[in-house]
């Protein structure tokens, strides 16, 4: 897609409950899940999930 703005697209997990969210990496280091700005327990800190290019999240089913 053309659409590029400096922002990549991550995988993310809560650092409170594991939780995985699709996230995005902004240049100054900030993760954001996206669609929201905080995980389900309401926690605001995310780490980055090292996954292979082509992974899904596992929690497709809900
Ligand atoms: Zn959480």
């Amino acid at each position: 897609m053309a659409n590029r703005d400096d922002v990549s697209r991550e995988l993310a997990e809560c650092t409170e409950c594991g939780t995985v969210y699709a996230a995005r990496q902004w240049p100054n280091g900030t993760i954001k899940a996206i669609g929201s700005e905080s995980c389900q327990c309401g926690c605001t800190d995310f780490a980055l999930v090292e996954t292979d290019e082509e992974r899904m999240p596992p929690d497709r089913a809900e």
